[in-house]
């Protein structure tokens, strides 16, 4: 039979096509990897500063300008990680700050070597080139998937309430699962000598954003903290009506959450509780740069001191928690100033009209550590 040669031929090329496209499909795949590799871990965010800077270069040189200056102030790559991070939540929740970003996905270093050339028919090619575009579905990298930025709608009350936070995406599981959730009710202290905690601010340019969930103002860089050995820079502050923490089950009329975090990403909150009384100047400062739409940035023509938001006296309480919003990653340092400061009624009803409930409930405390300063 004559038949048997040409199948046999026919099929060595198709086998031949196949195996080259399967290469090329590997050789494809693994390129793409590459080139996401170097977005891994801190290189990611460097990356994503760069982005921004390109698509801003154009149309907005005076963010890209605040971008550098942050960059520039921070004066170590840890600190522009964290800028850029904190760049990036402007848009969001800085709850999401905490986050660890998509990290790298596993490389395939070991590249199929490509097959020797041969020579084929214009009918082979044909076939060929069928042949990959029949495969190149299949090997699309799936790791397109993570790359896509969707909102989770969370709120404080019904479905999306905080009871719900945990079932509403994966990366909120912490929220459920956790055992060392914030806010928590401060009682049982141990009484103790604190070191001091170090504030290190200074008058600064901010920008005010509504995030759907508090309103949020986000400083230049140039203000940090020291406590127990490390330095986190201040990254933005936002407020919670009633206040989130108890002390000895007193729930304050509001608080500030000024969000900190270190070259290395960890978080520290210095939680400023608030009562009604005298008006407070950086508060309305905050109040009159309030932006007319929700998630943009209306950056503010003054300068405020995050250092007048502080208590008089710096005694303070301190734990291990969590955010206290999604995705409420643990691991963040909790530093809950004693004295409360004041805000006059006026304020405290301003932010009621936008948001009068944002605080999530009581957490376990489940035999956590919770030091006092004497
Ligand atoms: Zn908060």
């Amino acid at each position: 039979m004559r038949l048997i040669p040409v199948l046999s031929l026919l099929i060595a090329l198709y086998a031949i096509g196949a195996s080259q496209a399967v290469a090329r499909a590997a050789e494809g795949a693994s390129a793409r990897e590459d080139g996401r590799s170097g977005k891994d871990g801190k290189a990611g965010a460097g990356k994503d500063t760069k982005d921004t800077k390109d698509t801003k270069d154009t149309k907005d040189t005076k963010d890209t300008k605040d971008s550098k200056d942050a960059s520039a102030d921070d004066g170590s790559k840890g600190g522009k990680d964290a800028r850029a991070d904190a760049g990036k939540d402007d848009k969001a929740n800085a709850g999401k700050d905490a986050e660890a970003k998509p990290k790298s996905k596993p490389r395939s270093r070991a590249r199929p070597k490509p097959p020797a050339p041969q020579a084929l028919s214009a009918h082979d090619l044909a076939a060929l080139a069928a042949l990959q575009s029949s495969l190149a579905p299949a090997a699309a990298p799936p790791a397109a998937a993570p790359a896509i930025h969707k909102e989770v709608t969370w709120s404080y009350e019904g479905d999306s309430g905080p009871a719900a936070w945990a079932q509403l995406a994966p990366e909120f599981a912490a929220c459920g699962s956790g055992h060392r959730q914030s806010p928590i009710d401060i009682r049982d202290g141990i009484h103790l000598e604190l070191e001091d905690v170090a504030f290190d601010y200074r008058e600064s340019a901010f920008k005010v954003i509504d995030t759907g969930h508090s309103i949020q103002a986000n400083l230049a860089a140039g203000n940090s903290i020291r406590v127990m050995g490390r330095r986190y820079a201040l990254v933005h502050f936002h407020f919670h009506r009633p206040s989130e923490e108890m002390v000895e089950g007193h729930q304050s009329e509001m608080v500030i959450h000024l969000v900190h975090k270190d070259s290395e990403g960890r978080l520290a909150v210095v939680a400023v509780l608030l009562e009604p009384g005298a008006r407070q100047p950086e508060v309305q400062a905050v109040w009159n740069n309030l932006p007319l739409e929700r998630n943009e940035e209306q950056p503010a023509s003054v300068h405020i001191d995050p250092a007048h938001l502080l208590p008089e006296n710096r005694r303070y309480y301190t734990y291990m928690g969590s955010l206290t919003t999604p995705p409420c990653t643990e691991g963040v340092l909790w530093i809950v100033m004693k004295q409360p400061i004041t805000v006059s009624q006026e304020q405290i009803d301003l932010f009621s009209r936008l948001y009068p409930y944002n605080a999530r409930p009581i957490q376990a405390t489940s035999g956590r550590l919770i030091k006092e300063a004497q």
